[in-house]
């Protein structure tokens, strides 16, 4: 078992983290203070994403995106986690989904978004479905050529910059056809409800949009009437990992302030590091880095080596999003702490995190519904998913 990186996975990291502390570290007291970018700042770092080669990490090369697979996306990830004001939303990746477009919705929407010229946002929770997406109400119905869709979606991430949604309705009122649709967000009856504005500072918005007799045609049904389900499960698969990379780095970045705070900061005639109590509160902050980090490198290296079925991918993922994301709610109470009432200031980025970490135990599913996901497979499949270990062959 060799569980070192190669030279180019290094070499991969080592850029991303340059990326990291050159342009979106820089942005980050602008993106607090302004609560977002100017169009100006946008612009200079829409040129970086795509200086840098950072676009579409997710998309095949033959769609214009950058052909990383999952374990090079999580490295990549990682390092742009360390930024605060949700930054690492600024290099886009078209939703996954996208990839089982036809020929023609690619050039029409994934060529164009892997390239920055549009760009897509996810639409899928409403007023009465979160958790449960069965209880979805947007309605799609037939007529005559195309499909007429009414609902209203909630939480809609970059869907201020977003230029199409993609719509997840149910035909006919139907939950066992759930269905993913394209909408274009100039399609008439397509408006915002409101921008409500959230904890965390996040360098796009989550608006509330209406959709209100939307007629889109054919071309518009993303894969197949009926398998929306499907498509938001990889969806769901690719976000939980990248979760788990981006709070791994978001909590790495908390510990190395935290312990050069602890060197720095005197009371009581010594720094504060020499204090057990402190000392104890970033052993704990680096041990339990270590293991969900551990689990989160094994997961993608699984996922990315392939020989592995979605539905056991889709349980492991539950399980990486769950661990990481709490453990980076522990990290960053304690980096705090650490940090007493400067840890308290915005403008310092522990403050930041600390709250922008709170959404990673409950978007892209709460952890109560991670657990659900592992509870389901341990008495379908038994516990050999999680306490087993990959073999050759
Ligand atoms: C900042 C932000 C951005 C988001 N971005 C998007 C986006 O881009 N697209 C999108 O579609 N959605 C998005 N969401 C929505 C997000 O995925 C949901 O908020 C999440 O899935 C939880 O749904 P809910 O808020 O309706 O909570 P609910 O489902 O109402 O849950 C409330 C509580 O009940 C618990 N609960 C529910 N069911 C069970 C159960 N069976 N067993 C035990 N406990 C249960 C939950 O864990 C939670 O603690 C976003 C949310 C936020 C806050």
């Amino acid at each position: 078992m060799d569980l070192r990186l190669s030279a180019p996975d290094r070499e991969l990291q080592q850029r991303a983290r340059d990326f990291t502390e050159q342009v979106l570290i820089p942005l980050e007291d602008e993106c607090e203070e302004h609560d977002g970018l100017s169009p100006d700042s946008h612009a200079t770092a829409k040129q970086a994403v795509l200086g840098w080669g950072f676009n579409a990490i997710n998309h095949a090369v033959e769609d214009g995106g950058q052909g990383h697979d999952t374990f090079r996306q999580m490295l990549i990830e990682e390092q742009w986690g360390r930024a605060t004001g949700a930054l690492w939303d600024i290099p886009w990746r078209p939703s996954i989904p996208l990839a089982r477009a036809t020929e023609d919705q690619k050039d029409r929407y994934l060529r164009p978004a892997c390239r920055g010229e549009r760009r897509d946002a996810y639409a899928i929770t409403e007023a009465g479905a979160g958790s449960d997406p069965s209880m979805v109400e947007t309605s799609a119905v037939r007529d005559g050529e195309g499909w007429v869709l009414n609902g209203t979606k909630w939480h809609v991430t970059s869907g201020d910059v977003a230029d199409f949604l993609l719509v997840h309705a149910q035909v006919d009122g139907d939950p066992a056809k759930p269905t993913v649709f394209i909408v274009d967000k100039d399609t008439p009856g397509v408006s915002v409800v409101r921008t409500p504005k959230y904890m965390h500072t996040f360098v796009f918005e989550h608006p509330i949009f209406a959709l209100e007799g939307v007629r889109v045609g054919d071309g518009q049904v993303l894969g197949r009437v009926g398998e929306g389900y499907e498509l938001t499960k990889d969806w769901f698969v690719e976000e939980r990992l990248m979760i788990g990379a981006r709070t791994m780095g978001a909590s790495a970045r908390a510990l190395e302030l935290s312990l050069d705070f602890a060197k720095r900061r005197e009371q009581f005639g010594k720094p504060i590091v020499e204090f057990q109590a402190i000392e104890f509160m970033l052993a704990d902050m680096a041990a339990e880095i270590m293991a969900a980090k551990s689990m989160l490198y094994r997961v993608c290296w699984q996922a990315a080596r392939g020989g592995i079925s979605r539905k056991e991918l889709h349980a492991l993922a539950s399980a990486v999003k769950l661990l990481c994301s709490e453990t980076a709610g522990r990290v960053i109470d304690r980096a705090v702490q650490v940090h007493g009432g400067r840890g308290y200031m915005r403008e310092q980025p522990v403050e930041r995190l600390y709250r922008e970490l709170r959404v990673d135990r409950i978007w892209e599913g709460t952890s109560e519904i991670q657990r659900l996901v592992i509870g389901n497979e341990l008495r379908k499949r038994g516990p050999d998913v999680y306490t087993g270990w990959p073999a050759e062959g």
